[in-house]
Formats: C-alpha cells, sequence, structure tokens
C-alpha cells in the first residue's frame, strides 16, 4: 500500500507550513487509495508537550484531515531504536566513539583550517581498543566514496558526495537515539512509500538514505517541497501575523477557504483557483508541485474565504458562523435562523469573524445608535420620515420584504422625498448604524415588535 506520513515534532501549535505537508501527504495517500500516518515525533523530551499534541490535532481535524493509522509517539518506541542500534553495531554500520565534545569541535576546526570539509575525522571508527570506563556515543559509518541520489518527486535528483557526511551520531551518550535515526527506523517500520516534507529537511535526507541501504531497508520516495514566505521574502514566521491554522478559525476562515488556500501555495492545475476535496484529490500530484518557495498572501485567502462563504450552503456555513457568534458572546436562540444571516452578509464581508460582528443588532437591542449615522440620517433632519414610515409599517398585515418596501415607498412617495430619506434613518433606528444588507429584507429577519420598539427609541 502507498503510504504517507506527517511527522510533526510537538512543540508548538500546527502551523500553516505544517498544515500543507500533512495537507499533501494525506492528498496523496487519498488519491492513491493509500494510508496516511500521523506520527508524533517526541523525542525532544524537553520541547515536546501534550499541548501541542492536541493543538495539532486539533488543526488536523479542523481541516479534516484524517490520518487511517496512528497517532504514533517516538517516545513509546525507545526499545525498537535501540534493537536497530544494536543491529547497526552488530553488522559493523556503526561504531562507539569516545571522542569527547571539545575533540570533536578541534577535529572541525582542524579540517577548516585545511580548508577540507568540517566533519568528525573517524577516529574511532575502525578501532577495537574501546575503553570500558568512558562515555561514549555512536556513530553512523558513513561510506566513504561514491554518492547520494535522491530522486526528488518535486527537485528532480539530488547528487551528494558521500565525502560530504559525516559519521552521524545516532545514539547520544546517554544511550538516546538522535533525530535522523529515529525517522529511519520508523519510516522503515511503518512501510512508508512516500515521504513528503519540507525542504528544510533536506540535508537529513542523503543521511537517512545511507542509513536505510545499511539497514537493507527499501529507500522511501521522497517530495521535498519548498518553504512558504512572508510577504517580505523571509520565511514565514509568527512576524508575518497569523500562522497557527487554528488562529485562521479564529480569524473566520472556513477550513475550506484555508485548505483550498494551502493547496495552492506551492501546487497549480492550469489556472484552476477554487478546488473541492473531490477535485484536489483527484487533480493533485506531487510531481507538479512547485519548485520555488511560495509567498503567503493574505488577500488571496480572502478571496478564496469570501467565494466558499458565498457560495457553499448557508446551512453549512451557519455551523462555522454560530461559532463566532459564540465567540463573541452573542447569544442566537431569538433571532433570525443563522443560515439567513449568512445569506444577506456573505458578500458583505471577508471572514465569518466580521459576518458576526455586523449582524449584532439581529439578536441584541441597543441602547446607543452609531454617532455618525445619526447626524447624517437621523437628527437634525426631521423626524417625519420615521413617524410617517413607523405608521405604515404597523399597520401591515404581513411581515414580509415585498410590503415592507412598499411602506418604505409609500411614505417616500408621500413626503415628495427620495427613498433614501425615508430608508436611511428607518435603518440606523432599526440596527444602529447606517449599514446593513438590503432594509426589506433585514427589517424582515428582524422581529415587528422589534422594529417598532427600535424606531421609538430612535425617536426619543
Ligand atoms: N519532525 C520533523 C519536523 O517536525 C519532520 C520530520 C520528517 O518529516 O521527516 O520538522
Amino acid at each position: 500500500t502507498l503510504t504517507t506520513r506527517f511527522a510533526p515534532s510537538p512543540t508548538g501549535y500546527l502551523h500553516v507550513g505544517g498544515a500543507r505537508t500533512a495537507l499533501y501527504s494525506w492528498l496523496y495517500a487519498q488519491k492513491n487509495g493509500g494510508d496516511f500516518i500521523l506520527r508524533i515525533e517526541d523525542t525532544d523530551l524537553e520541547r515536546s508537550t501534550q499541548a501541542s499534541v492536541d493543538a495539532i490535532m486539533d488543526g488536523m481535524n479542523w481541516l479534516d484531515l484524517k490520518w487511517t493509522h496512528g497517532p504514533y509517539f517516538q517516545t513509546k518506541r525507545f526499545d525498537r531504536y535501540k534493537e536497530v542500534i544494536e543491529q547497526l553495531l552488530a553488522s559493523g554500520n556503526a561504531y562507539r566513539c569516545y571522542s569527547t565534545a571539545e575533540e570533536v569541535e578541534a577535529m572541525r576546526e582542524e579540517a577548516k583550517a585545511k580548508g577540507e570539509i568540517e566533519k568528525y575525522n573517524g577516529l574511532w571508527r575502525e578501532r577495537t581498543d574501546h575503553p570500558t570506563d568512558l562515555p561514549y556515543v555512536i556513530r553512523f559509518k558513513n561510506p566513504l566514496e561514491g554518492n547520494v541520489v535522491i530522486k526528488d518527486m518535486v527537485k528532480g535528483d539530488i547528487t551528494i558526495s558521500n565525502e560530504q557526511l559525516d559519521d552521524l551520531i545516532i545514539a547520544r551518550s546517554d544511550g538516546t537515539p538522535t533525530y535522523n535515526l529515529t525517522v529511519v527506523v520508523d519510516d522503515w517500520d511503518m512501510k512508508v512509500t512516500h515521504v513528503v516534507r519540507g525542504d528544510d529537511h533536506i540535508s537529513n535526507t542523503p543521511k537517512q538514505i545511507n542509513i536505510l541501504a545499511a539497514l537493507g531497508a527499501t529507500i522511501p520516495e521522497y517530495a521535498h517541497i519548498p518553504m512558504i514566505l512572508g510577504d517580505d521574502g523571509k520565511r514565514l514566521s509568527k512576524r508575518h501575523g497569523a500562522v497557527s491554522v487554528m488562529q485562521y478559525r479564529d480569524e473566520g476562515y472556513l477550513p475550506e477557504a484555508l485548505l483550498n488556500y494551502l493547496v495552492r501555495l506551492g501546487w497549480s492545475h492550469g489556472d484552476k483557483e477554487i478546488f473541492s476535496r473531490e477535485e484536489m484529490i483527484e487533480l493533485f500530484d506531487l510531481k507538479d508541485c512547485n519548485r520555488a518557495a511560495s509567498g503567503f498572501n493574505t488577500d488571496k485567502l480572502i478571496w478564496v474565504n469570501q467565494h466558499y462563504m458565498k457560495t457553499m450552503d448557508p446551512e453549512y456555513v451557519a455551523t462555522h458562523l454560530e461559532w463566532h457568534m459564540k465567540d463573541q458572546g452573542i447569544n442566537t436562540d431569538n433571532g433570525p435562523a443563522l443560515a439567513e444571516i449568512v445569506k444577506i452578509q456573505a458578500d458583505r464581508v471577508k471572514t465569518l469573524k466580521e459576518m458576526a460582528q455586523i449582524s449584532r443588532y439581529f439578536y441584541e437591542d441597543f441602547s446607543e445608535l452609531d454617532a455618525t449615522s445619526v447626524k447624517k440620517h437621523l437628527r437634525p433632519v426631521v423626524k417625519e420620515p420615521l413617524i410617517l414610515v413607523k405608521a405604515k409599517l404597523a399597520e401591515l398585515s404581513a411581515w414580509e420584504p415585498a410590503l415592507i418596501h412598499a411602506a418604505i415607498n409609500d411614505t417616500a412617495t408621500e413626503l415628495e422625498v427620495g427613498m433614501g430619506k425615508v430608508g436611511m434613518p428607518l435603518r440606523v433606528a432599526a440596527t444602529g448604524g447606517g449599514n446593513s444588507p438590503s432594509l426589506d429584507i433585514t427589517l424582515a429577519l428582524l422581529d415587528k415588535d422589534k422594529v417598532l420598539a427600535r424606531i421609538d427609541q430612535a425617536l426619543v
């Protein structure tokens, strides 16, 4: 079975770079009917936290990227790593190194002075006179000659000469395995066929390939995806604002929008911009990923978000709007159905957060009117239009947009003024400000009694 994995280190939230890696891995597995593993690389005990494990899984769940296996935790696999380290020692592919950190540093300095590649000089590589009382690390016996070729699905073939590579430490002096060893053992044991990860890992890949070869393991395919850059061309980080997936939820993006945005950030299919989940799975391919880094573009994300808010089922969008209403402390138990709000507000906002903000008046009364709107539309202008339209609204036989519209229209005709001279004061009175969707629809969604009471309040 084709198998991909997402292997985050739980030292923070799920950031957009990680989410994109997870998405590409997930998509590739989905596309090929394969497995998608979640593996938590928590061997750095100091920096790994349960809160971060939870945050990563929350982010993946919110984006609905379901793993088929795992989560596996590397800290639960130490016995297995030990076993493989022993195996490498026994087969002569690893050795105990008794050089102290200072000695290794001196070797590097020496190599540097000679203009050679800075690395461990192999002092203990072939020695058998092992001291019994000194601490040691275990190093992998990297081949001295030949090349390693990474056949990268994104970047093409990359050739690295073994001469460049150090005899990597695979176990520290306390016996704990190092990153490159654990990744190799896991990818091997978990039968990972395709390693999709950020290209910041590319320097590890030849080392990992060599260890896999020494173990007689099948070498997986690799796809290293380029970094995401901020608008200043530097690697995307907190400095650029939101980078955590859940922060995008908090700011009012639909998961579908973020997913669609992320799939396009580093991959394209002609000039198509909008991809449903099914289309992504069908059309995505690792070999079509960009080779160059991509720049994060918030305006485009907003555009995609607006597209989804406007085109998805309002009932569905409403479930997300409800979250934001709650988040802003707006009780929506009494008032129009949230799907109705979505229908009239979707093309007026950038985010669901904003939609919640501007829809408060549908659910909550207010004691203050927006001062600027009042100055412009209500006072000191005569209150006559408001009094007259209130009388007409009060008499309506049914509370529906067409009749409300007619009442406003009749008022304007009677007073020989434009519709706006009636509509705007009415809008300010009913919604608290000068901005709202079409007035007849807005009023229809509000209770009749509520509208009449709010007009009275404005007339005071
Ligand atoms: N744990 C690594 C990270 O968080 C990923 C390792 C890999 O994908 O091979 O960057």
